[in-house]
């Protein structure tokens, strides 16, 4: 069982540090905000006093942290994993951050002779806990052969996509997947309402057939009963979509739909919508149209 050191323990990093507890790996754990922390160590983890206290304990370091900034802040900047960690300790960054940010942190670890795998994951705080989460990973293989049996403590499905920044890219491609297929949902149940049809009795007539998808099946039901809660937050949404243009643009690759998309995240949380589930996309199409998506008895009732 390996020495894991746990950074970042908000709604994914606890329930997902605890099922490496639960499958016998002793953790060193560690969040600026203590809270986290009081949770974690109450489950049997030990408290780290800093990120690089908690990887100078650890062969494997993992971080589930915000975004790059944050990245950068806790692997590189003072009192950060690389100040602490040996060479020969692999680090995992399991946050959805831009690829451009997990390469130039592997190229820091690597000067250290630290090893560095980009592995976030899909699937929500209900997935963390059940610890069947879908973990996208980049870097070397023979790396990411020693790390796989503890990320399949977490995880159902753990793959390798490529070298680092590809568990990253292919993140971003699944968020891009998934905002526009919530966006045309929207449009789609829009012009339903408008025209008099109850959106539950389409969404029904329509999931067998080539439009049905796990998108669709999962916030439709969502959206027609006016329940927002997250989820998956608005906010973080929009952030990985600006990821994903950062990156494309770094490629010279023009994403027409996501950047619509993007900017309609933005304008939801202008309008206060940052902490609704991403299904409340749309309600962006809906304002435009003056109509809202539901159930066709509570319209007329
Ligand atoms: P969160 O904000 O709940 O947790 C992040 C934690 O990192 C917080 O506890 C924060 O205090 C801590 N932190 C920030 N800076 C730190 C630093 N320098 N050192 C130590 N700790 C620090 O976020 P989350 O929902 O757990 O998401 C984490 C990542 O997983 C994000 O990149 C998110 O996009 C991704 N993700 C989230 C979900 C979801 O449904 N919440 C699903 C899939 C992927």
């Amino acid at each position: 069982m390996a020495k894991i050191g746990f950074v970042g323990l908000g709604i994914m990093g606890r329930p997902m540090s605890k099922n490496l507890l639960k499958a016998g790996h002793s953790l060193v754990v560690y969040d600026v905000v203590p809270a986290g922390v009081a949770d974690v160590t109450a489950a049997g983890a030990q408290s780290g006093a800093s990120c690089a206290d908690t990887a100078a304990r650890s062969e494997l370091v993992i971080t589930m942290l915000p975004d790059g900034p944050e990245v950068e802040t806790a692997m590189l900047g003072p009192g950060g994993v690389l100040e602490g960690a040996k060479a020969g300790t692999i680090v995992v960054d399991m946050s959805s951050i831009s690829p451009l940010v997990s390469q130039k942190v592997a190229e820091a670890c690597a000067a250290k002779g630290v090893e560095f795998l980009d592995a976030p994951v899909s699937g929500g705080e209900p997935k963390a806990i059940d610890g069947t989460l879908a973990i996208m990973c980049g870097g070397k293989k023979e790396v990411f052969d020693k790390v796989a049996p503890v990320l399949q403590k977490m995880g159902s499905s753990v793959t390798l996509t490529g070298p680092v920044g590809a568990g990253n890219v292919t993140k971003l491609a699944n968020q891009i997947m998934v905002a526009c297929n919530i966006a045309a949902m929207g449009e789609a149940l829009v012009l339903a309402t408008r025209a008099g049809l109850d959106p539950e009795v389409v969404f029904n007539a329509v999931k067998g057939g080539l439009a049905g998808s796990t998108v669709l099946n999962a916030k439709a039901p969502m959206v027609i009963s006016r329940n927002f809660k997250p989820g998956f937050r608005i906010k973080l949404h929009q952030k990985d979509l600006r990821n994903a243009l950062l990156a494309a643009e770094s490629m010279k690759v023009s994403l027409p739909f996501t950047a619509l998309a993007q900017q309609m995240l933005m304008a939801l949380m202008n309008d206060g919508k940052g902490d609704l589930d991403h299904s409340a996309i749309v309600t962006f199409i809906e304002d435009m149209a003056g109509i809202e998506v539901k159930k066709q008895a509570a319209t007329q009732g």
